[in-house]
Order: structure tokens, then sequence, then C-alpha cells
């Protein structure tokens, strides 16, 4: 069937607004997991800063209180180093001389105790005994450090085995008043100090915290290893200067293990700092928990939503088709599925007025079947229905334009609009429609159609039923003149479009 621009654009704005539907619900679907994602984000940057607080807090702890011991210590050793100066020192008996130099502080649990060695590296003096048995520490770093260096202040040696116990070395040099070296004082922080105060944490098993001297050598770690301990980390990459600022932190891998964690440093400023480090797995597991949880309700709405507006986009368009067959069923003949009169009316009504605007003429084929109540009659009612489809197939092939349309005016009658179309050539669509008749209905029992033609450039005033008057007038005259034959109205009081 034939479809004018005015009925197709009819029938699209269902799928405009299917369209628009499935659009909106993308739009909001892509904003609505936006902005989830930015929560999340937010969520997870909460977590890592809460972290990130937890450890430098923790860092920060263990190297005050790592500092404090250190300046007991080193107090104890400053008085040792200046106490011997004391020209008394070498006059008075051994237990006088340990109470002038040692006080009771440096007998603490993890402390080693305090012993002196002389320029040459001899121990002369035992915290520990009256009668210290002869050693020499001339070869010992720290040793070495303080005799060269007068200037060396504290001295933390690298852990090593110092008396049995694996310790960290504290000492001082004893320098006269010309700063001329007169020996060292060292003492020792034990490992024991550090286990100790680790266990008193409340820590995972995969947390680590590690104490490094100034210079990056590791002096304790947990989880304790003696493979680790010693290890200078200042040509490493990680953990330099610029990963392991203080106050800022960093994740990754550490220098050590793979495990990747969360390192935080220590803030304070004494001679050893404090690494504590988190894996990134538990800094992140109660969000990474939430993440899935949120991310799976989210995928699921979305899904839903997407879904259900698929479901409606296809709903509009069933329901669009089915309103578009409704009203074809309500505009087509239903024998020949030609146009019906109601809407015939409708469209010379429409295409008149437009013709009128235009000031083009529009043309008007009324056409009968011939002698067809004696076809009836003759061959019954079912067969002259099969004449009129017959009929109404020449028509609509005959008839090709946009705009032009064919339809069953009623009964054996027909009618074809042809918008735009002179009288001229109106005439030659009646003859085409008239000759395919005559030229089909030659093999069967020969059916044949009159056909009258009307058309003009329509004016104020004027009424498209002039128009039908005119065509039907000149039908009769065909029917007149013998049947079988196309006449034009002749409509001699009106301008007739030639
Ligand atoms: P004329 O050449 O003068 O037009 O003669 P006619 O017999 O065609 O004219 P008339 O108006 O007297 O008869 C029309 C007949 O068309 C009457 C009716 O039986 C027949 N007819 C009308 N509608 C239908 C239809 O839907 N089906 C069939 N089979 N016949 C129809
Ligand atoms: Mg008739
Ligand atoms: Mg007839």
């Amino acid at each position: 069937m034939l479809s004018g621009p005015r009925e197709v654009m009819a029938r699209r704005p269902w799928r405009l607004s299917a369209k628009l539907l499935i659009i909106s619900s993308v739009v909001t679907v892509i904003g609505f997991s936006a902005i989830c994602v930015n929560v999340m984000l937010d969520m997870r940057h909460g977590e890592e800063a809460l972290a990130r607080q937890t450890l430098e807090n923790l860092a920060t702890t263990i190297e005050s209180d790592v500092s404090r011991n250190i300046e007991i210590y080193d107090l104890a050793l400053k008085a040792v180093a200046s106490n011997m100066l004391l020209p008394e020192i070498a006059t008075v008996s051994k237990p006088i001389r340990h109470l002038i130099l040692f006080d009771h502080a440096t007998t603490a649990r993890h402390f080693g105790a305090i012993q002196v060695f002389d320029a040459e590296g001899r121990l002369t003096i035992d915290a520990s005994t009256l009668d210290p048995m002869p050693a020499n520490r001339s070869e010992e770093e720290y040793f070495k450090n303080h005799r060269d260096n007068p200037g060396a202040g504290l001295f933390i040696s690298r852990p090593m085995l110092f008396r049995g116990a694996y310790s960290i070395v504290l000492s001082r040099r004893i320098s006269d008043t010309d700063g001329g070296f007169l020996g060292v004082v060292a003492g020792s922080i034990r490992f024991s100090y550090f286990h100790e105060l680790f266990e008193r944490l409340n820590l995972d098993a995969d947390d680590t915290i590690t104490v490094l001297r100034r210079d990056r050598t590791i002096m304790m770690r947990r989880p304790f290893d003696l493979e680790v301990i010693g290890t200078n980390l200042s040509d490493r990459r990680t953990w330099n200067a610029d990963n392991l600022r203080v106050g800022a932190s960093y994740a990754g891998q550490g220098p050590i293990d793979p495990t990747p964690r969360l390192y935080v440093r220590s803030t304070g400023s004494g001679p050893l700092f404090v690494v504590a480090g988190k894996p990134l797995n538990a800094v992140f597991e109660l969000w990474q928990r939430e993440a899935y949880r949120i991310g799976a309700v989210v995928l699921a709405l979305n899904l839903f939503m997407l879904a259900s507006t698929l479901v409606l986009a296809r709903e509009i368009g069933r329901r669009a088709e089915a309103e578009r067959k409704l009203e074809e069923m309500a505009t087509t003949d239903a024998l020949t599925g030609l146009k019906n009169r109601r809407k015939f009316d409708q469209m010379i009504d429409v295409e008149w007025r437009r013709a009128m605007r235009q000031k083009t003429p529009i043309a008007l084929l009324m056409i009968d079947a011939d002698h067809f109540k004696a076809y009836n009659d003759t061959f019954g009612h079912q067969a002259g229905d099969q004449v009129l489809v017959g009929i109404a197939i020449c028509i609509s092939d005959s008839v090709s334009r946009a705009g032009d349309c064919a339809a069953r005016y009623g009964g054996e009658e027909f009618a074809v609009l042809l918008p735009g179309t002179s009288v001229t050539d109106a005439f030659k669509v009646a003859e085409k429609i008239r000759t395919k008749v005559q030229g089909w209905s030659d093999d069967q029992t020969s059916s044949t159609v009159s056909c009258g033609i009307a058309s003009l450039v329509p004016t104020t005033g004027m009424d498209w039923p002039l128009l039908v008057a005119a065509a039907d007038k000149a039908l009769y005259a065909a029917k007149a003149g013998g049947r079988n034959q196309s006449v034009v109205a002749s409509l001699p009081t009106l301008s007739l479009a030639a």
C-alpha cells in the first residue's frame, strides 16, 4: 500500500520516545555509576588516610620510646666520660670508683653494662665487675670512629654480638680538657628491649616495624630476621628520601619482602627512626568487601533499569505498531485493500487545501465497473467481488506517486485522487487504468470500467465536493457515451487546469 510522507511522519514519534527513554536511562545508569565510583574512591582514600595516621602514630610512639631510652643511656655515658676526668678517679678504690661512675639506670634489664676502654682500646673499667677480664676493642668500628673523630658525639653501632647478646652499642669518646683522646666509654641496648617493646603492641602477623639508623641501616625489624638486621638500605630504590618522606607514605613493595604494604615513617628527630608497614590488602580489606557489596547492588540495579527500559521501549514500539495497524484497518477497505471512503474524504480535504495554498491543480478520477449488476447476476456475488479486487489491483498498479490516493468510493465505484496533476496527465492515468482492466478481464469474462476525470486549481470559495461532482458528471457522460471509456469533465465556469 502506498503511504504519504505525512503518514510516515506520524508513525515516527514512537521511535523518538523509545530512543529518548533508552538515552535517558543510559545517562541515568552512567551518572549513577559515576557517583558510586566517586563515593567508593572517597571511601578508599578515607581508609588509606586512617591507616596512614594509625601507622604514623605507631611508628612515632616506638621512635619516642627508643629515643627516650637512648637518651637515658647516653646521659649515663656522658656522666662516665666527664667523671673519668676527675683526678680522684685514679686514686680512689675500685668500689668507690664504681659508685662515682655508674648510676643504677645503666643496670636496667635490657641495657648492657657500661665499659671504659683506654686510648689503646684496652678494657679498663666494667660496670658489671670490679675485675674485668682483659679485652681489647681497638679494632671495633665504634672505637676507631671516636679515636679518629673528636666530634662524633654519641655513636650508635650497627647491631652486633656484644657480650653474648645481640645488641646495639652506644659509645662516647673520652677526651681530656684539650680534646686529646683518652679512650671510649661504651654500653649496649639488647635486642630483648625491642622484642619486649614490639610484644606490647597489638600488631597483625603481617605488620612490620623497622627501626633504622639515620644512614638507613636496619637496627631491628619485626618480624625478626637476623639476615636482615644490619642491612644498609641507602642504595635501595624503595624507602629512599623521596618515597619515604616524613609525613608522607609509601604504598608498594618494601626493600625486604615482596608483600605490598602501606609504609609510614615516624615523625620524630631522634638518632633512630621507625617505619611501620601494613599489608595493602589488610588496609583495604573492609573497603574491598564494601566495594564488592555496593558494586554488586549497583550493577544489579543498573541491569534491572536497562532491562526494564528495553522491555518498555519494545512495548512502546509494539503498541505503536498495533495502533498503526488499527489505524490502517480503520482506513482500508477490507475487500480490495485500497483506502476506504472515510480515508478518501480526509485525504481530499487535506490535499484540496494544500492545492489551494500552493495554487497547484488537483485531479480526481471516478471509476465505475460497467454492467456490474448483470455480472453479479450471472456469475454470483463472490465472482463479482473477485472482479472488484482485480480492478483495485489495476488501479494500484497505475497510481504510483507519493500523495496519490486510490480508494473504494462505494459498491463498484472507485476514486483516485491525484494531487498536482493536470487534466491531461489525469486522463493518461485514467486510460492506463481502463486499458489495464480491459486487458486483465479479457482472459476471463469481459469486465470494463468507465472513468470520469476532473482537474482544477482550487480558488477561495470553492469546496472539494465540486471536484467530486464534476468527476461524477464526467463518469455519467462516459456511461452515456457507451461505457469502457474515459471522459474529462467540462467545467466552463471554472478555471480548468490543462
Ligand atoms: P453501469 O454500467 O451503469 O454502472 O451498470 P451497473 O450494473 O454497474 O450499475 P448499477 O449501479 O445498477 O449496479 C451496481 C451493482 O454493483 C449493484 C450491486 O449488485 C453491485 N455491487 C455493489 N457493491 C458490490 C460488492 O461489494 N460486491 C459485488 N459482488 N457487487 C457489488
Ligand atoms: Mg455504480
Ligand atoms: Mg456500475
